[in-house]
């Protein structure tokens, strides 16, 4: 008797722990200039919401600290009081612009989170290129290597410098809301923060969560590879196709290399993948710039994985990562 209860209790466990019940839970928001997807796995659909509205609730904090354009965020203040005062900073912003100048140094200043002085000459909707002479005078204000950090106190020490939290800020925040998702006792769970995306957990039927990456030539739906995200990992892609205008038949998009405040050139796609997205954002951004071989090498001694494609529609993928990356298209275009 005592033995067949202990295998019914057991056969009752397995029961229980199959994924029958578990169902995916989705929501969207525009959020930090984009839209936010977090889906969630659970078995119990009022669970589910509360964790993806705490979720929310913190990306809407981090956006009011970080976002550039509205005058009342703390990163506009710090600019704002460049070369008069420090500014007084919740720790998520002090947080963010310290590990932005740490991977300003691991990339060698490829990226440079005060590249705001460069970046905010371009307008991209009036498709305005601004002249040689404006970027010249802009880029001596481009130097993270100036940026003071003193306990929560930020400072930029001289008049026109400017930060532009938009290589790091969307991959930080993907970070975060994983983090809330977790403490709500989600098993499960993807946060999309446009480009920026990551998972943990599986999917209820046991798969990984998996991401296409969009050809960077092709349509908004077009992809040319799958990426499975295993365990907690996340993905960024940073590409030329984002935000970008023609003029004089030549390509302006947004990821600006602070050496020459123009629009980087030679690779057109770049997808960083490996388990921080404040690394994979802004490592995907420094990868753009640095180019094939010195990207991928940068990337990879701090284990992160790289898929890019340069102007002739070759991709290339780290070998750390191959098994998780699938091709599913060829960009050659001859
Ligand atoms: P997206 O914003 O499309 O996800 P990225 O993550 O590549 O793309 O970030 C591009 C943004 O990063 C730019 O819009 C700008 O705000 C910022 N940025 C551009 N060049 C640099 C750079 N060299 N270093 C740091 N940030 C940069
Ligand atoms: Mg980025």
């Amino acid at each position: 008797m005592k033995r067949v209860g202990i295998i019914l209790s057991l056969v009752f466990f397995l029961i229980s722990c199959q994924s029958h019940s578990e169902r995916l839970f989705r929501k969207s928001e525009i959020l930090m200039d984009t839209i936010v997807t977090i889906t969630v796995v659970s078995d119990n659909e009022k669970k589910a919401e509360v964790a993806i509205d705490k979720a929310f609730r913190e990306l809407k904090r981090l956006d009011r600290l970080f976002n550039a354009f509205s005058p009342q965020s703390e990163v506009s203040d710090i600019n704002r009081k460049a070369g008069e005062k420090k500014v007084k900073t919740a720790e998520d912003t002090v947080r963010l612009i310290g590990y932005a100048l740490k991977i300003g140094e691991l990339t060698n200043g490829a990226f440079d989170i005060t590249v705001g002085a460069v970046t905010g000459l371009y307008d991209f909707h009036n498709k305005v290129v601004p002249s040689m002479r404006q970027i010249r005078e802009a880029l001596r204000y481009v130097d993270f290597r100036r940026v003071v950090i003193e306990g929560d106190r930020v400072y930029l020490p001289e008049k026109g410098m400017r930060i532009d939290p938009g290589g790091i800020a969307k991959g930080y925040a993907a970070d975060r809301a994983i983090e809330i998702l977790k403490g709500e006792g989600i098993k499960g769970a993807l946060v999309a923060v446009a480009g920026d995306i990551k998972g943990y957990g599986r999917k209820p039927d046991g798969s990984p969560w998996r991401v296409g990456i969009r050809d960077p030539r092709g349509d908004r739906e077009d992809i040319f590879a799958v990426v499975e995200l295993r365990d907690e990992m996340a993905i960024s892609t940073s590409g030329d196709y984002e935000r970008y205008f023609i003029k004089d038949g030549k390509r302006y998009h947004h990821i600006i290399d602070p050496n020459t405040g123009l629009p980087a050139e030679g690779l057109i796609s770049v997808s960083i993948i490996g388990k921080e997205g404040t690394y994979t954002d802004s490592l995907a951004t420094a990868v753009f710039i640095m180019g094939a071989e010195e990207g991928k090498k940068v990337a990879e001694e701090l284990g992160y994985g790289v898929v890019m494609v340069d102007r002739k529609g070759n991709i290339s993928t780290s070998e750390s990562i191959r098994g998780l990356v699938k091709i599913t298209k060829s960009l050659n275009r001859d």
